[in-house]
């Protein structure tokens, strides 16, 4: 994964692309991955680091969605169980078979929840994660120590997927170049280019590390933009209708003994009507999520007072010890990309999570709504639109089968599990230069290797790639994230043959986000 090299193989192809894909998130890379699963020439272009937007900011589940069922949005949640079992098979590395409990206060929930999570597990068949049953009020507290116990009579048992979203995205990106996909960071599209008879035929995109323009030739441009996928739909047609309503989600991470114990919480009805998890996740908790229609769509959106009180007085009607706000280690804000309500809805609830593949009269295809669990299935519909499009025979795809990079069936101990087979090679370089065992913060495992592998393998250029998306210390932990970021920014500097003046520039850049994460 070598951003130089992306860009000479874009300079040399003299052919045209099959496929230019816009957007470096979930969307994207499941229509790259799904595409050069069936032999595809494919280029993806992401404005900036890949998953940097919605696609590093989720609640972190590989689910099938309890609460869609009770919508009854059977089919969404079949589909999406299908890709959870696919996912924790091809990339074991990255995943985790998650439990989670419900607390019981009636008996009446007791036979709600056991009865839907019956049905949960029967859908997803062979691919079950293991059995959900009830379990007793003394094993509820043994799985979740810092429950409350007042008025508990139990716990309902069932088991979704957990993974490392931003790291996901980095093993898709590389897997994709391992099957001859080209695919660049920092280049920014600005503009579709269309022939004679009104189709388009290629793009303009800006590289913006060195600062030049191309001009590439496609059979067919997928705008994978997520919440910006508006921006791309005018683009090709200036009075295209609105699509997309962005609907933001935040989450607060605290210490992982506000839970206790490895299991995950689940709230399935929230004064809002809506379900809060708290999972654990890379040693710490991360409670969420909330629901909240936003006008434009950001790149950094900022979470709400009100959003912030919402689950700390939502966790306080469960945990023995209630959450204050200075015991919020970081804060994050996610946008879905959800298709704009009808006129008249306002109620992002009302809105179907499944996603939508659409093509334009001038051939551009956009992917738009769907979730990271379903990014292959989303893929799969996408490239399938592509050959249509074109009156060209399907040709098969293998996505659903293709073990992702790092691949690795082994436990390694500690946060080293998430590089999977890639572990080993982290190793060697310490072992080859043993002052990069240095640890970057005496609190946190990462060590001065990391970053030098993440620049060197994983197309890191800037100290929040690392720090937000390559390590995922930002998330975990505001403050020591902006600890960690002198010596990150040094030892970048060094890999990436940079002055004084970048460093501090770098630095500035980050304290001013990492800022953003913090709870004042
Ligand atoms: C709060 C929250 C929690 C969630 N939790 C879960 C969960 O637990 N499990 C789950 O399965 N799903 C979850 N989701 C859903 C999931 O995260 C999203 O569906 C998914 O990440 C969307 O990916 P995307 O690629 O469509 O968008 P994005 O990740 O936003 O990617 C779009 C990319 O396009 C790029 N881009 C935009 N314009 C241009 C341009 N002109 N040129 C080049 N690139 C451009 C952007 O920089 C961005 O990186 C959650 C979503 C939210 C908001």
């Amino acid at each position: 994964m070598n951003r130089e090299n992306s860009l000479s193989r874009i300079k040399e192809e003299k052919g045209s692309w099959d496929l230019v894909i816009i957007g470096g998130g979930a969307s994207g890379l499941g229509v790259a991955l799904d595409a050069l699963s069936r032999g595809l020439k494919v280029l993806l272009l992401e404005k900036s680091d890949f998953a940097k937007g919605t696609s590093s900011r989720s609640t972190k589940l590989v689910h099938g969605g309890v609460r869609y069922l009770a919508q009854g949005e059977v089919g969404l949640v079949l589909e999406a169980l299908k890709e959870r079992g696919r996912l924790l098979k091809n990339a074991p590395h990255l995943t985790i078979n998650q439990p989670f409990v419900i607390p019981l206060y009636t008996y009446f929930d007791r036979l709600k929840y056991g009865l839907g999570l019956k049905i949960y597990d029967w859908m997803a068949g062979s691919l079950r994660l293991g059995k959900s049953m009830f379990v007793s009020k003394e094993e509820t507290i043994k799985r979740l120590p810092q429950i409350k116990q007042r008025g508990l009579k139990g716990g309902i048992l069932y088991h979704d997927g957990q993974f490392d979203d931003a790291r996901l995205a980095l093993a898709i990106a590389k897997t994709c170049i391992e099957m001859g996909g080209c695919i660049l960071n920092y280049a920014r599209v600005n503009k579709l280019t269309k022939g004679e008879d009104g189709k388009i035929n290629g793009l303009v995109f800006r590289d913006l590390i060195g600062k030049t323009n191309y001009r590439i030739s496609a059979k067919s441009v997928v705008n994978a933009t997520g919440v910006f996928a508006d921006k791309i739909l005018q683009m090709d047609n200036p009075e295209a209708p609105k699509m997309i309503q962005p609907s933001q989600g935040i989450h607060l991470v605290m210490d992982s003994s506000f839970l206790g114990g490895e299991d995950a919480l689940m709230i399935p009805e929230t004064s809002d009507g809506r379900v809060l998890f708290a999972v654990p996740w890379e040693g710490k908790l991360v409670v969420g999520t909330t629901d909240t229609l936003v006008k434009k769509p950001k790149m950094e959106p900022r979470p709400l007072a009100s959003e912030i009180n919402f689950i700390l007085e939502t966790a306080k009607n469960y945990l023995v010890r209630p959450p204050k706000r200075s015991d919020v280690l970081s804060v994050f804000a996610g946008l879905r990309p959800l298709a704009a309500p009808k006129e008249g809805s306002t109620k992002t609830k009302e809105i179907s999570r499944s996603h939508k593949v659409i093509v334009s009269k001038s051939n551009l295809i956009t992917i738009t709504g769907g979730k990271w669990t379903t990014f292959r299935k989303m893929g799969e519909d996408t490239v399938d639109a592509h050959f249509k499009n074109h009156g060209l025979q399907k040709l098969a795809s293998s996505s659903a089968e293709k073990h992702l990079h790092g691949y690795s069936e082994e436990e390694i101990e500690g946060h080293l599990q998430l590089y999977g087979a890639d572990a080993a090679l982290v190793l060697d370089l310490q072992k080859q230069r043993p002052e990069l065992k240095e640890r970057l913060h005496e609190a946190y495992p990462y060590t001065a290797a990391e970053v030098v592998w993440a620049v060197r393998e994983e197309m890191a250029l800037k100290i929040e790639d690392f720090l937000s998306r390559r390590c995922r210390i930002l998330l975990l932990d505001a403050k020591a994230s902006m600890q960690m970021a002198p010596k990150v920014a040094e030892i970048m500097a060094k890999e990436l043959k940079k002055d004084e003046a970048w460093i501090t520039e770098e630095l500035e850049e980050f304290n001013k986000l990492a800022k953003k994460y913090l709870i004042k």
